[in-house]
C-alpha cells in the first residue's frame, strides 16, 4: 500500500487526538424514555420518547424526540452536567440567550430541565440538516435560493440586534432547515449582550464614578452606538459568498493566512467559465465585507438591487415535496 505523506499522517492523528478528547465530553446515549421532572409550571412532568441521532457538536449531542401525548417531534439537544468551566459557562451563555429569542428563523427554544446527570434542552425540530450540509452537497445554490435565505438571515439578524444580542459566531454549518426548508439560526454559544440603551446609561453612570483612564471614547459619547455587532454582517457576507460557491472567500491552509486575506479583501469570485455571478451579489458581498462602520445594517441588505435583480422564490416553492417528508 502506498504510505501517506508525513503531514498528512500528523493531521490525521492530531484529528483523531482530538475526537477522543471530545468524545470524552460528550454525554452518553440517553435511554430510549427521558423524564422531564414536574416542575412549576409543568407539575406532571413529560417523557419523552427518544429517536435517532441527529448530530454531534463540540460538547452537545443532539437526538430527535417525541414528547409522549403528542405527535409533535423536538429536538433534545444533550450535555453533561458537569463540564469543563470554560465549556460551562459557554453553556450558560447559550441557555440564557437562546431562551430569550423568539423568531421565526431561530431555532425556537422550548424548555430546559435536568435528568441522570445530564441538562436537556428541548429545540424546535430541523430535520434537513444545516445550512452547509446543502450547499456542500449540492456544490453552492442558485441565486434564487439565495436571496430567499439572506432575507431570512438579515430578519433573524435585524432581531438579535435590537434584543441586544450579537450572535458572533453565525456561520452556515450553526443555520440549521427546517422541515419547510426554512433557515433557523442555532448554536447561541459565542453569543453576547450588547450594552445599549437604559444598559449603557447605567454603565456610563457607574463607570463615570470609577476611573476614567482605562474607558473607551465610545462608550462615553451619549447616543453614539458601537460596532460590535457589525461583526455578525461581516460573517453575512462571507456566507452569502460561501452559498453561491460553496467556499468561504478567505479559505486557506493556516489560520494565519485566512486572517491576512481577510484583512486584505483578498478574495475572487469564480471567473464566467465556471459559474455565472451576478454583479448585483458581487456588489452586496463586497459592502458586507467593508470595514464595520461602512457595513450594512440588515434593512439596508434587504432593499439591495440584488434582491429584485432576479427571482425570488415563495415559501412554497421551497418546501420539499411531501412524500419526501411524510406528513408526521
Ligand atoms: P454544539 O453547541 O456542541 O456545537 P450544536 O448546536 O452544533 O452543538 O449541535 C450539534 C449537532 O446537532 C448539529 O451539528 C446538528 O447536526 C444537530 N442539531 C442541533 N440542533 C438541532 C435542531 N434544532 N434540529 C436538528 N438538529 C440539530
Amino acid at each position: 500500500a502506498q504510505r501517506m505523506p508525513r503531514g498528512n499522517e500528523l493531521k490525521a492523528k492530531a484529528a483523531a487526538q482530538l475526537k477522543s478528547a471530545r468524545e470524552k465530553e460528550h454525554p452518553p446515549p440517553p435511554p430510549a424514555d427521558v423524564i422531564e421532572p414536574p416542575s412549576s409550571d409543568r407539575k406532571d412532568g413529560v417523557v419523552y420518547h427518544v429517536g435517532k441521532l441527529l448530530g454531534k457538536g463540540g460538547f452537545a449531542i443532539c437526538h430527535e424526540a417525541r414528547p409522549s401525548g403528542s405527535s409533535k417531534r423536538i429536538a433534545l439537544k444533550i450535555v453533561k452536567s458537569k463540564m469543563p468551566t470554560k465549556m460551562e459557562q459557554k453553556f450558560q451563555t447559550e441557555l440564557q440567550i437562546h431562551s430569550k429569542m423568539r423568531h421565526q428563523n431561530i431555532v425556537q427554544f422550548h424548555r430546559a430541565f435536568t435528568f441522570q446527570n445530564c441538562t436537556y434542552l428541548v429545540l424546535e425540530l430541523c430535520p434537513n440538516g444545516s445550512l452547509m450540509d446543502m450547499v456542500k452537497r449540492r456544490k453552492g445554490i442558485t441565486e434564487a435560493e439565495v436571496r430567499y435565505y439572506t432575507v431570512q438571515i438579515a430578519g433573524a439578524i435585524k432581531y438579535m440586534h435590537a434584543k441586544g444580542i450579537i450572535h458572533r459566531d453565525l456561520k452556515m454549518g450553526n443555520i440549521f432547515l427546517d422541515k419547510h426548508m426554512n433557515a433557523k439560526i442555532g448554536d447561541f454559544g459565542l453569543a453576547a449582550l450588547l450594552l445599549t440603551g437604559k444598559d449603557m446609561q447605567v454603565m456610563r453612570r457607574t463607570t463615570l464614578c470609577g476611573t476614567p483612564n482605562y474607558i473607551a471614547p465610545e462608550i462615553l459619547e451619549k447616543g453614539k452606538k458601537g460596532h460590535d455587532h457589525m461583526v455578525d454582517i461581516w460573517s453575512l457576507g462571507i456566507i452569502v459568498f460561501a452559498m453561491i460557491t460553496s467556499k468561504p472567500p478567505f479559505q486557506s491552509s493556516t489560520t494565519d493566512e485566512i486572517y491576512r486575506r481577510a484583512r486584505d479583501r483578498d478574495y475572487e469570485w469564480p471567473s464566467s467559465d465556471q459559474k455565472h455571478v451576478s454583479q448585483e451579489v458581487k456588489d452586496l458581498v463586497a459592502a458586507m465585507l467593508q470595514d464595520a462602520d461602512k457595513r450594512p445594517d440588515p434593512d439596508t441588505i434587504v432593499g439591495h438591487s440584488f434582491f429584485t435583480a432576479g427571482y425570488m422564490p415563495e415559501a412554497s416553492e421551497m418546501t420539499p415535496k411531501l412524500r419526501e417528508f411524510p406528513p408526521e
